[in-house]
């Protein structure tokens, strides 16, 4: 096959990527279209596959073998709520791969690579290994192979800009000096490490946003590997990648009311709450526990209501209970509305997948700021899993780490039900003063086992 034919399905493949995206708008069309983008994919390997260039098979077979056989295994196996570690690690294999191809063109074209070549393998394995080491990292935090908080250190960041400089003095030096392997290897020890030291000072709630930071990475560095290969299909994929990773970063600070440059270097998350001896988080006097039956009762009598999901919602699967209880109420005349924090759960649009996958009605669903307004007229918030997005200290209380950041206003509801197992904090490790307030109702327990016994009693 030509390359210009190769070129030709590289676009219609780009094309169709592109109208795959598109679809993911809606929740109606998002699996389509996800279908779409990765048949567009496909394609693209295959048409890559014919290229004249390639001169033995096997070794591409029997990547692509393990490849599929890993990512059918992850595809069956992680759940809804590991998708922040799963994406992590994928943009580590991704950014790797690019540094990898990076290296050995640096090899292959020792000691006279092009200036175009060498500035495009400098890029690759700058991005390229700093993305993958950060990643690693963000894997093992989120997975809890080491602790999820902040991790600082006497100078942290004059090291951090140390190594930042030595990295672009190495990469201004090569140009000049291809031959010089030391300052290529400086670049990839230095990158590597850099990858690591500026995601240990980053913990707790703001994971997130590393991890669609370093997306964009791993796409710009397959973009800078697009360029090395004069490969329209990467470049363009690449820059995708790169931009939707960005806006992703932009949407989650958005939500927190945070700049990326203080997620990054702002250190927050650090657990405050209080413990007992045993070090379970100690249940304040303030707090007051309530039955099951004493919250069946509320809802048997309420006119409205406002259910409020967050991450742990995900993590007890009760999307399909809480859509039966939202139904039954709806029955006996009650107003059910659904109230959805931007970055309630773990990644934007969490709980809206959740929720459509139970087949939620598209319309009960409201935005942040088209709801906050109504809880004041609401008689019953029911906060399923949710905690940082409700907490008013992001309101009241300017020491708090999550000052600042709109919240979802349930404590001016009548009564606030909150459904979780216990005192332990959520994702930023604060306390939530609203467990203390006097129209709170704490129901602890499984979300989805709670949900059920509400669903029964109403019943009954
Ligand atoms: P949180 O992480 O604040 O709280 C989740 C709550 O769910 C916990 O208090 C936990 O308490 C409870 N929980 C966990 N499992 C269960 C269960 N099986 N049954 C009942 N309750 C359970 O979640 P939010 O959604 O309120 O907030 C999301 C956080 O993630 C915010 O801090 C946000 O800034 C951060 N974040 C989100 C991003 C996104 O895009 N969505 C991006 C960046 C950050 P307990 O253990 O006691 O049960």
């Amino acid at each position: 096959m030509t390359n210009q034919v190769i070129d030709i399905v590289y676009l219609i493949s780009s094309a169709l990527v592109i109208f795959g995206i598109k679809k993911l708008n809606s929740p109606d069309t998002a699996r389509a279209g996800n279908l779409f983008s990765t048949l567009a994919i496909f394609l693209a390997v295959v048409v890559t596959l014919l290229n004249k260039e390639i001169v033995q098979f096997h070794t591409i077979l029997i990547g692509v073998a393990i490849g599929s056989a890993i990512g059918v295994v992850f595809a069956r196996t992680v759940k809804m709520t590991q998708m922040p570690e799963m994406i992590a690690m994928l943009n580590g294999f991704g950014s790797i791969s690019s540094a990898l191809i990076g290296i050995t063109e640096f090899y292959r074209t020792f000691p006279n690579p092009s200036g175009f070549d060498i500035t495009a393998i400098v890029l690759s394995a700058i991005v390229g290994t700093s993305t993958f080491s950060g990643s690693i990292i963000a894997y093992a935090k989120l997975r809890e192979l080491m602790t999820g908080k902040a991790i600082l250190y006497k100078f942290q960041h004059p090291l951090n800009l140390l190594m930042f400089l030595a990295i672009i003095g190495f990469s201004i030096y090569l140009p000049y000096h291809p031959e010089s392997n030391v300052s290529f290897i400086m670049i990839n020890i230095l990158s590597l490490v850099l990858g690591v030291t500026l995601v240990l000072p980053i913990g707790g709630a703001d994971m997130p946003v590393v991890i669609a930071l370093h997306n964009s990475y791993s796409g710009i560095a397959v973009l800078v590997t697009g360029f090395l290969f004069n490969n329209n299909v990467l470049i363009i994929i690449g820059s995708l990648v790169g931009s939707s990773g960005m806006i992703l970063t932009y949407i989650m600070c958005k939500g927190m009311n945070r700049s990326v440059i203080n997620v990054m270097f702002g250190a927050v998350a650090t657990d405050n709450t209080p413990r007992t001896t045993d070090g379970q988080p100690a249940r304040r006097s303030a707090v007051k526990e309530y039955s099951i039956e004493d919250a069946i009762t509320v809802l048997q009598n309420c006119r409205s209501l406002i259910v409020v999901p967050g991450y742990g919602l995900a993590a007890a699967q009760a999307q399909h209970a809480v859509r039966e209880l939202g139904d039954l109420l709806e029955e006996r005349g009650v107003s059910v509305k659904y109230a959805i924090h931007p970055v309630a759960g773990r990644m934007p649009g969490h709980m809206n997948v959740l929720l459509a996958e139970a087949n939620v009605p598209y319309p009960q669903l409201y935005d942040m700021d088209e709801i906050n307004g109504e809880f004041s007229k609401t008689d019953v918030s029911l906060v399923i899993g949710a905690n940082d997005v409700v907490n008013p200290a992001a309101k009241n209380s300017p020491s708090s780490p999550i000052y600042g950041m709109p919240i979802l206003d349930v404590e001016s509801t009548k009564t606030v039900i909150v459904l979780k197992r216990s005192m332990n904090p959520g994702f930023a490790g604060i306390e939530n003063e609203l467990f203390e307030r006097q129209n709170t109702m704490m129901v602890f327990g499984d979300a989805k086992k709670t949900v059920n016994e509400f669903i029964k009693g109403i019943k009954e």
